[in-house]
């Protein structure tokens, strides 16, 4: 199976400290890691639910696509990120269906994985990441 499972939903947020309180309550632990990904310009926490995890994103400036993103929409769901066994190999299969990818090879991402966003234009709207745990 190419895709394993949803990874996590990433979540577009205005201040990262605020929405780590409001998280904490809602889904009753809290983060398990807080970590800035300089090259994407965005601090990040991540809460774990079953075998899913929540992620939270903040720009930290305005290069950032959170901050775009936050210019056009409200906060609230940014992106849907699918676990895969072998993510070179799923950028090759996506691309032969007809997608786009914004990262046609594998970069670092938060939390110790490569990623990959394709493009929402080929994806009915939504962002969507592949992320394979780095070994
Ligand atoms: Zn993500």
């Amino acid at each position: 199976m190419a895709l394993k499972k949803i990874e996590h939903l990433g979540i577009a947020v205005r201040d990262l400290n605020a929405s780590n309180e409001v998280f904490k309550k809602l889904l009753g632990v809290s983060p398990y890691k807080q970590e800035e990904v300089a090259s994407e310009h965005v601090i990040t926490s991540f809460f774990q639910i079953g075998d899913s995890k929540i992620e939270l994103l903040q720009a930290t400036n305005e290069e950032s696509a959170i901050h775009k993103f936050l210019e056009k929409n409200k906060e609230g769901i940014h992106h849907i990120a699918f676990d895969v066994a072998d993510i070179y190999a799923e950028i090759e299969r996506l691309k032969g269906e007809g997608f786009t990818l914004i990262h046609e090879s594998p970069k670092n991402g938060a939390d110790n994985k490569l990623i990959a966003f394709l493009h929402p234009k080929s994806t009915n709207g939504i962002l969507v990441e592949l992320c394979q745990e780095k070994p």
